[in-house]
């Protein structure tokens, strides 16, 4: 390797050696659908893992349409179990609950993994659910996913004709109850009614876990320059997603999720953005032809990036962003300490 080359990798080791966070990661989905196995976590997971540097996890939950509505609630908390089994099972993973939590999980060199929720299937119409998941680590809750649900209603994966209703007087009191309790509250997927709804209601940073540009791929399922500006005026923060990054596939490249992340500090300077890689190819390359199918017809047909495809590949956005002219401290700010801060400011009860 020529002398410029081995100083970018020391870089690059230095910049993720305190771990870099990743805001959106469907692995409970996954442990569920692998539950007749042990170690999954440590088998499937920890190389690729380790070899990105990634220290910060947030591992969603998520209920597929052949569970709605009425197994939604054993599913969701067999995904919690699963994890929690698998975690028990290895000395390589943390379930965190508060900043103080990651920051020791950190320390010890552990994955930190935040449960997060991808839409409120699993709660029904319940607020004292809410709670429930909040004592088994819910630490982080988007209302919906791309469906209409009690909660609300997602964008659609396309750039007119979301539901033009805001959230519904439960999803309201979700929201309020979860700023309360110090539940991180999620604007990816809303449709832009709930959106300006939740912003309404709340007072502490929003932030959009995975998402991306209207400006360089127009769907309501990513966020406007005005929604942008509406978080970076509130100090939120975005995630920048690898699987939306452009509608065509010759266009989806690491290029292009750099241009993502430099369109939202343009729009609200550095501290408003993140990682949310929403890695997902390990979860479709499983599926049969008609559930592939069966997504582009209902959502789009997700453009991985070759070279930003999973865990193992966080070190190429790093080597990307020193390429495009980033310094360290903007690097470090992109990949960890803007999430870090938010999990500071957000994961305790308000008046704690
Ligand atoms: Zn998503």
């Amino acid at each position: 390797m020529p002398k410029s080359a081995v100083s970018i990798e020391e870089r690059i080791d230095r910049l993720h050696a305190h771990g870099i966070v990743d805001l959106h990661f469907d692995m409970l989905m996954d442990l569920y659908e692998k539950r007749d196995r042990t170690n999954v976590l440590a088998t499937d997971y920890l190389e690729e893992l380790r070899a990105g540097g990634v220290g910060v996890v947030a591992a969603a939950i998520y209920i597929e349409d052949r569970y709605l509505p009425e197994i939604a609630l054993r599913v969701g908390l067999d995904q919690i179990a699963r994890l929690e089994r698998e975690v028990d099972q290895s000395d390589d993973f943390a379930i965190c609950k508060s900043y103080e939590e990651i920051v020791r999980a950190r320390q010890s060199n552990k994955v930190a993994l935040l449960i997060a929720m991808e839409g409120v299937e699993p709660l029904g119409r319940d607020l004292d659910l809410l709670r429930m998941f909040y004592e088994l680590g819910v630490r982080c809750i988007g209302l919906t996913h791309a469906r209409r649900n009690p909660a609300g209603s997602g964008g659609i994966f396309a750039a007119t004709g979301s539901p033009r209703d805001g959230l519904t007087a439960f999803g309201r009191d979700l929201v309020r109850e979860c700023e309360s309790l110090g539940v991180i509250v999620d604007l990816a997927h809303i449709n832009p009614a709930g959106f300006d709804e939740v912003l309404a209601i709340t007072t502490r940073p929003p932030i959009v876990s995975h998402t991306n540009a209207r400006k360089l791929y127009d769907v309501e399922r990513n966020i406007s320059d005005e929604q942008i500006k509406m978080i970076g005026q509130r100090r939120g923060v975005i995630g920048i997603n690898s699987v939306l990054v452009s509608p065509k596939k010759e266009e989806s490249t690491l290029d292009r999720y750099v241009d993502h992340v430099e369109h939202v500090i343009n729009l609200i300077g550095i501290d408003g953005v993140g990682v949310g890689f929403d890695f997902f190819e390990f979860i479709y390359r499983q599926w049969p032809e008609a559930k592939k199918q069966d997504m582009a017809a209902k959502l789009a047909t997700p453009h991985f990036i070759s070279d930003l495809r999973n865990h193992s590949h966080a070190r190429n956005l790093t080597r990307k962003l020193i390429e495009r002219g980033f310094n360290d401290n903007e690097i470090e700010k992109i990949v960890r300490e803007n999430w870090m801060r938010i999990f500071r400011e957000l994961l305790q009860a308000s008046g704690s």
